[in-house]
């Protein structure tokens, strides 16, 4: 077996320097995520960027991945995209995310590897950079509290764990705040959100989600925490609703930035 996965982890090179010469088919691509999710499947401590092993316990990406990864520095500047996302459509204190977001890139396999394959210390490793790039920002108004975007019940059960959660975890081991993970909830799972426009998109979400303690966020400054910015929708209903009780003010942080 190890055999196998060695000869996987070449092949794995091998395409990494066809990619880099240009040279891609869709064959290629469909074997590579197999092979990809085989090699995490049999050794997850391999870089989540390239397949590599050369990882300690504690890293995801190996140091050439860690150096590529388009972080975005939307934290050291005002009016930066996900503020101007928001803009017109949820007040907020601050906005940042980590890094860019593109499809066929090292985020995607990331963000896949995150989602679906059971690699939580993804979300721990991100928070932890989302947490200190918060802490040596001069611009970032610090929070009383992290606020996971909730998941749907039905799909926490299916995958085991709230992505959200996991970045909250690693944010707050570095700012040392509280995560509260109780106070808001979603109810309801809505149909596909991807042929509407965005109109559409925010009335589907609008009303699922429900705040259950009100009385522990009245005055307090949320942050409200969740992988990706898209559309903005899901964040957007969910603070609404945030704000909806009032005397509350809110900032959001995510891992990842969709570039549209
Ligand atoms: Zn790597």
């Amino acid at each position: 077996m190890f055999k196998a996965l060695g000869a996987i982890s070449s092949l794995l090179a091998a395409h990494n320097l066809s990619r880099q010469a240009g040279a891609r088919s869709l064959y290629s691509m469909k074997f590579t995520e197999t092979a990809r999710s085989l090699l995490h499947l049999f050794f997850p401590h391999c870089c989540v960027g390239c397949g590599t092993d050369v990882l300690s316990n504690q890293q995801i990406l190996c140091l050439p991945c860690i150096s590529q990864l388009p972080v975005t520095n939307f934290h050291l500047y005002a009016d930066n995209p996900v503020q101007q996302r928001f803009r017109g459509r949820l007040p907020l204190i601050d906005a940042t995310s980590y890094v860019y977001f593109t499809k066929d890139s090292m985020l995607q396999e990331i963000m896949h590897q995150f989602k679906y394959n059971n690699r939580k210390n993804i979300g721990t490793w991100f928070g932890r950079r989302i947490g200190e790039a918060l802490q040596t920002s001069s611009r970032f108004t610090m929070p009383d509290a992290l606020i996971p975007v909730p998941l749907f019940d039905a799909r926490k059960r299916k995958r085991g764990y709230n992505q959200a959660e996991l970045l909250c975890t690693g944010i707050a081991e570095v700012l040392e705040l509280p995560v509260w993970k109780d106070v808001i909830t979603r109810t309801t799972l809505t149909e596909s959100q991807t042929r509407k426009n965005r109109i559409q998109r925010w009335q589907n979400m609008e009303g699922k989600f429900a705040v259950m303690q009100p009385a522990t966020i009245r005055g307090k400054h949320l942050l409200l925490v969740d992988d990706v910015v898209t559309t903005g929708a899901t964040l957007e209903a969910c603070g609404r609703a945030l704000l909806a009780v009032g005397e509350v003010k809110l900032s959001i942080a995510t891992m990842a930035f969709a570039i549209r």
